[in-house]
């Protein structure tokens, strides 16, 4: 099963993502995690994305795109992923379709909805780098713009479903489990 979760900054989705991985026994892979772990790093990839994020921008969809293809075509993904933070842009959509094998077609595009102002006191309390005020409002703001066209590309593929962020994380789970019919 290939399962995109997709929402604002701060919806919940590498919580339920880990979640559905567990569950399904497929592997979870988060763009945001990969890149914070190059930056860590230091690899070129790590030194050219460090900037953007920081500032709350998107990394370049070249440099994103090649870190989740050789991901998502190996061995162990055969069988199914989430992806987590990944596609942000509608041509990293475009070029996810044009990549995957024959058979690795995305099921589910689960949009976690969340009320923007009750979130921004989530991510403050959760303290990341790149968690503070101003840089918040420039993620949101690059959602906006760059990410919410993904619901219509996924609207008209039939595969988008609406989970209400706004509750308690074990009752998004349960919403979550009843769109997947699975576990
Ligand atoms: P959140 O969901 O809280 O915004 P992530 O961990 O998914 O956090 O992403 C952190 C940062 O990593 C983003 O603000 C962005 O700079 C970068 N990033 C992650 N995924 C992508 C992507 N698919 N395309 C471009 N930049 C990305």
């Amino acid at each position: 099963m290939q399962i995109i979760l997709f929402g604002p900054p701060g919806c919940g989705k590498g919580t339920q993502a880990t979640f559905i991985s567990q569950s399904l026994s497929i592997p979870h892979l988060s763009t945001g995690d990969m890149l914070r772990s190059a930056v860590t790093s230091k690899s070129e990839i790590g030194l050219k994305a460090k900037e953007i994020m920081e500032k709350g921008g998107l990394v370049s969809d070249e440099i994103v795109l090649s870190i989740v293809k050789d991901r998502v075509l190996s061995i162990d993904c055969q069988k199914g992923f989430i992806l987590d933070g990944f596609p942000r842009t509608v041509n990293q959509a475009e070029k996810l379709e044009f990549f995957l094998n024959n058979g690795q077609s995305i099921d589910f595009v689960l949009r976690i909805k969340v009320n923007e102002e009750d979130i921004l006191k989530r991510l403050i309390d959760r303290g990341r780098d790149d968690d503070k005020p101003e840089i918040i409002k420039n993620r949101f703001k690059t959602y906006n713009s760059e990410t919410e066209p993904l619901i219509p590309f996924y609207e008209e593929r039939g595969i988008l479903f609406n989970i209400n962020g706004m509750q308690e994380i074990e009752k998004v789970s349960e919403e979550i489990k009843k769109v997947l019919g699975v576990f």
